[in-house]
């Protein structure tokens, strides 16, 4: 994969194209990012096949469809996703039916350009699966393209990615490299953020809060995610929720729950946060920059969380600690009050009896 980094470098992407031979390109945005995609694509020219400005949250398999029929149709060689998860989705559903090369121009902190991970949902239900012919060839990251997103969106995306390199810190297959990269994306971020939520505009922030979303989106493309990947898939799923707010909400509480059997990853967290009890300090990040911090914020019923806890144990997954019906109803108990991790219950939950604490 090539990578472009850098104020301006989106004046580059003529020069990626070239280097990937490609000539005929379709450029794929959202619907908000429509104008941007359309500035994309006059800078193009004749290398443009158009814009498809219909990128959509989990990818609906319509919307893939007829993005696939319209590049067959303009004889595209090649996308260039220019967006969030979202649209690097989109561009991920062409190249997994057509082999077409993907340049992506991301401009949120999701990480999806660093995976060979794709999503597609039909009939409500969200399949994912791993594919090389997915992955980016060439990826464009320019901070100009991210002072736009807004206050909101760019706290819950940064949490969202600081969540791939929680996960990748106590994943099986974690090696000392990823490690490596996974503390440095935290420590990016949490120091970029705050600086990002009182000045939007402020390019330097942005430039490091992108820098820590290329490590974190690296970190979740080499390595298998566990507890925390897995219930924000079965909430977006099932109950249709938001998924960076989702992430964001439920960062802290997962790796509460995981800490006792994580110690390493602990280590490295606590290291990249400055603080002994990283999953508090997250909890307390989130809280700083505005973003939600309950999941009855994100208007999930109560009632739906031993429904969403049985969903979440129906498949094996990687764990640090192993994962019961009863202890994944007690993260989400407390995930779902937003309530303050706590160093008593990370030690009582489940050793023993499981109960609900506070
Ligand atoms: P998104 O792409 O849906 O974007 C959210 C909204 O923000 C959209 O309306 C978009 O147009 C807007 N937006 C994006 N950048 C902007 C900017 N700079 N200025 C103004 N508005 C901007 O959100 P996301 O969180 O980036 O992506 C979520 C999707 O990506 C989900 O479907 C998720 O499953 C997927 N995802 C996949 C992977 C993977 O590895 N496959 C990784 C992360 C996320």
């Amino acid at each position: 994969m090539r990578v472009v980094f850098g104020l301006g470098s989106v004046n580059r992407l003529v020069d990626e194209l070239a280097a990937l031979d490609l000539k005929r390109v379709l450029v794929l945005c959202s619907p908000e990012q429509a104008d941007l995609g359309e500035r994309l694509s006059a800078t193009l020219g004749e290398t443009s096949a158009g814009v498809v400005a219909e990128a959509r949250m989990h990818v609906p398999v319509e919307t893939a469809d007829r993005a696939c029929a319209l590049a067959l149709e303009l004889g595209a060689d090649g996308c260039v996703a220019v967006g969030g998860g979202s649209a690097i989705g989109l561009g991920k559903a062409i190249a997994l039916r057509h082999a077409l090369p993907i340049v992506a121009v991301p401009t949120t902190y999701a990480g999806s350009e660093m995976t060979a991970v794709w999503g597609l949902t039909e009939n409500g239900e969200k399949r994912t699966g791993r594919d090389n012919r997915v992955l980016p060839r060439s990826v464009v990251y320019d901070p100009e393209l991210t002072v736009t997103l807004p206050a909101e969106l760019s706290a819950t995306s940064g949490m969202n990615a600081i969540a791939h390199a929680v996960e990748a810190l106590y994943a099986p297959d974690l090696t000392p490299v990823v490690a490596l990269m996974a503390e440095e994306g935290v420590r990016a971020l949490a120091s970029a953020l705050p600086r990002i939520i009182a000045d939007g505009k402020d390019v330097g922030a942005r430039a490091d809060a992108q820098y820590g979303a290329w490590l974190c989106g690296a970190c979740l493309g080499s390595t298998t995610m566990s507890l925390h990947h897995k219930l924000c898939h079965v909430l977006g799923g099932t109950l249709g929720l938001p998924h960076a707010p989702t992430h964001t909400v439920l960062l802290p509480h997962v790796l509460s729950f995981n800490s006792p059997a994580a110690a390493d990853a602990i280590g490295a967290l606590s290291r990249a946060l400055g603080t002994g009890f990283p999953a508090r300090a997250l909890h307390r990040l989130a809280g700083s920059l505005g973003a939600p911090r309950s999941l009855k914020e994100l208007g999930m019923a109560e009632r739906e969380i031993p429904r969403i806890a049985e969903l979440a144990v129906t498949t094996a997954y990687a764990n640090p600690r192993p994962v019961s019906r009863e202890a994944v109803e007690f993260v989400l108990r407390a995930a779902w009050a937003g309530l303050l991790p706590s160093a008593e219950w990370h030690d009582l939950m489940f050793d023993s009896a499981p109960r609900i604490i506070g």
